[in-house]
């Protein structure tokens, strides 16, 4: 494939946040016409970064470097992982959604259900745009999750766990810690879905401010907190973190709830991201402050 221009971070940036404001598949599908997301944080990492190294050894061997996802769906493209760029999105739950499922005691309320089916709709047809954009332009790209192969398998470290993680991306391209829910903690909280596409462009890597893959989580950073323990309904939190075997039977119920309340083929449910300090924002103090100040964490020390 020929490039034809470069392309900038913030060319990537004004592409993301074009498409959310001007697709037609930016909806909740509801009776107003809302849209389903109003805006995007979007942070990049390089294919060389040795974290993927370190997720594929920590999380298993089926789990892809982006040198991997990329060689496998670009095949006629030879290419050193240094010359990928991992993208990655945030797209924060609007305002009005978090509100609503606030409320929610059980299951989802019906605006958080048509976010999960309907705004992942709009996050799939992003992932789409951001590649076909980047071809056009002369950049193969691919997006992980799309990937025919794409596949969760069952894991006896983690319950379950798959081939790419969005939140893992996300974590990369330094956009957010994880929480004691699993959930990424990001600078427009934890409420929100997250996408990411691999493509061979040179694009400088967004620095990641945090040292610790925790360091958002009040739980962690200062032993306090704990909310989200209570907002779930499944019991699937403890002070030992996540069960996701618990969750997922919680979400397959939810199902029939969604159809027979809402009206329409549906699931979710996210209680435990809303009603919690890590909500909206980074609940931390000295991590958010430091964020603000654009501050980078010092570098680990220098092994004995
Ligand atoms: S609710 Fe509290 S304990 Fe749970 S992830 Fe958020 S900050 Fe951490
Ligand atoms: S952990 Fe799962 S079941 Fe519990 S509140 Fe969060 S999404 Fe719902």
């Amino acid at each position: 494939m020929k490039k034809i221009v470069d392309i900038s971070r913030d060319w990537i940036r004004e592409l993301i946040d074009g498409f959310i404001k001007t697709s037609p598949l930016n909806t909740m599908k509801n009776v107003a016409a809302d849209p389903a997301w109003d805006e995007a944080l979007v942070g990049f990492a390089s294919g060389e970064d040795p974290i993927w190294q370190q997720y594929k050894e920590y999380v298993g061997a089926f789990h892809w470097t982006p040198w991997e996802v990329f060689s496998q769906h670009c095949p006629k493209e030879r290419v050193t992982p240094a010359e990928l760029t991992v993208i990655s999105w945030i797209l924060p739950q609007r305002a009005m959604v978090r509100k609503a499922n606030l409320r929610a005691k059980k299951y989802p309320a019906e605006e958080w259900a048509r976010i999960r089916v309907y705004g992942e709709a709009f996050n799939v047809a992003l992932r789409r745009h951001v590649v076909k954009s980047l071809e056009e332009k002369g950049f193969p790209a691919v997006a992980p999750m799309l990937a025919s192969n794409w596949t969760i398998v069952k894991s006896q470290r983690f319950s379950y766990a798959s081939s790419w993680s969005e939140r893992h991306a996300a974590h990369a391209a330094g956009l957010g810690t994880f929480g004691l829910c699993d959930g990424l903690i990001t600078a427009k909280g934890k409420a929100m879905r997250a996408g990411s596409v691999v493509a061979k462009v040179s694009l400088e890597p967004t620095p990641r401010p945090y040292s610790d893959h925790r360091a958002y989580c009040l739980f962690f950073a200062e032993g306090t907190c704990g909310k989200c323990i209570d907002r779930c309904p499944a019991r699937a939190i403890t002070e030992d973190g996540h069960d996701k075997e618990k969750c997922r039977q919680h979400l397959l119920r939810s199902r029939e709830y969604v159809k027979k309340t809402y009206r329409f083929e549906g699931y979710g449910c996210g209680l435990c991201q809303v009603g919690v300090p890590c909500e909206a924002g980074i609940p931390v103090k000295a991590a958010r402050e430091a964020l603000e100040r654009n501050e980078l964490p010092p570098p680990p020390p220098p092994l004995a």
